[in-house]
């Protein structure tokens, strides 16, 4: 029997799972991951070693949808019966949103449930899904201790002015406010900080994935970040537009354009990288095109991070340290190269052959700005936060 932590990472219509150890070491190894994809339409489960090898799967059959519900059960008890004979002992839900009640993960009871289920009328894109997740568990095994980790939370420690919209009182009453998100990912990322550079005190993180946003952190607090109220806005993404002024979009609507419904879709479905090359929102994709409107893609995606780096770094009072994480960040050498040639003016020098091979520090020792690449590693940031407040709790 081996006594385990279940990350559960819900959406729509999939569901993604990992399964850290539990034992004296409180490393949290983990011992295997995977998930059930197409829930509605065609479902199937792969589950996987922690270095990737595939160790089952399962099809339930075309047009044989399976619930949130069904779905967990059927993970819980295959990592029973899987070889380690798991034994779950708590579970932690990745949940983007937690209010203005939550400025850290929390224990989830039936009425946090509810409360984070009604904030889904603010983020209409992720939060019912991962919700459901959390109700579906204490539904199929009521006594299992659940946490929920937030993606917003990270960021309540910004200061005042960087919380609000100029709004008049009813709107901001009315819950108009810079929330921010990857608060999971930076949580991660200001903790490996210190091992690669132990002074630093100014520190800018790009989380550069499929969703993409910056946060200036402040001896490890965050206090301005790109993302605003539901990851919408901000930096170009791959299918979200980033920040577009609400001048603009009022008139796409009074043109007759676009109407509410189909302004929406654009901007988080068809805009960003998508939007801007007409090709794809996928970064490696572009670079690798020779279409001018890949290139034009890529180029306002180096633009806004110039942008909000020379910004953040006022806000901070100059640089230390510039990380980069997720996708892009961790795997692009052409994205990284152009925005650190355009902050030569900061003193940032990388080293070309570190920065091709994905090293960890890419930059050269002259620079006044160290530059690193970290792997971000939000699951297990999960698992962590879960063994705090449930088994591991003192
Ligand atoms: P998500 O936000 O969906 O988790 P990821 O963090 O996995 O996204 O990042 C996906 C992005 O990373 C895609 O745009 C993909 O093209 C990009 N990416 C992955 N590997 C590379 C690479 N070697 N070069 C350039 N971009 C890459």
């Amino acid at each position: 029997m081996t006594d385990a932590i279940l990350v559960v990472n819900s959406g729509s219509t999939s569901l993604k799972f990992g399964a850290y150890k539990l034992d004296d070491s409180k490393s949290l190894p983990l011992l295997c991951r995977g998930g059930i994809d197409s829930m509605s339409t065609d479902p199937h489960f792969i589950a996987k070693t922690a270095d990737g090898k595939p160790i089952d799967a399962h099809e339930w059959g075309k047009d044989n949808a399976i619930s949130h519900k069904q779905a967990l059960n059927f993970i819980i008890n295959w990592l029973e019966q899987h070889e380690d004979n798991i034994k779950v002992k708590a579970a932690g839900h990745r949940v983007v949103l937690g209010g203005t009640r939550f400025s850290g993960p929390t224990v989830l009871t039936a009425e946090i449930i509810d409360y984070l289920d009604d904030l889904k009328r603010m983020e209409p894109s992720h939060q019912a899904y991962e919700v459901l997740g959390a109700r579906a568990i204490a539904e199929v095994f009521p006594g299992l201790p659940q946490v929920a980790v937030f993606d917003s939370s990270f960021h309540r420690t910004m200061p005042e002015v960087a919380q609000i919209y100029a709004l008049p009182k009813k709107a901001r009453d009315a819950g108009a406010c810079h929330w921010g998100y990857h608060g999971i990912s930076y949580d991660y990322i200001h903790r490996q900080v210190p091992k690669y550079a132990p002074e630093a005190r100014r520190v800018i993180v790009g989380h550069l994935g499929g969703g993409a946003s910056m946060c200036a952190l402040l001896d490890g607090k965050s206090i301005e970040t790109t993302m605003g109220f539901a990851g919408l806005t901000g930096l170009p993404m791959a299918t979200r537009s980033g920040d577009v002024p609400a001048d603009a979009l009022f008139y796409l609507i009074r043109s007759g354009a676009y109407d509410t419904a189909s302004l929406e879709k654009a901007l988080y479905a068809e805009g960003g990288l998508l939007g801007l090359s007409g090709i794809t929102g996928d970064m490696r994709a572009l670079q690798e095109s020779t279409d001018p409107n890949a290139r034009l893609a890529v180029d306002y995606f180096v633009y806004t991070l110039t942008k909000t780096v020379g910004a953040y770094t006022a806000l901070l009072g100059g640089l230390d340290v510039l990380v980069f994480t997720a996708g892009i960040g961790e795997n692009s050498s052409p994205v990284r190269a152009a925005l650190c040639e355009k902050l030569a003016w900061l003193g940032v020098q990388i080293d070309e052959k570190a920065n091709e091979a994905n090293a960890i520090t890419i930059s050269t020792p002259e620079s006044r700005v160290k530059v690193l690449v970290i792997p971000t590693n939000e699951e297990l940031m999960i698992a962590q936060h879960t063994h705090d407040l449930t088994v591991g709790k003192a």
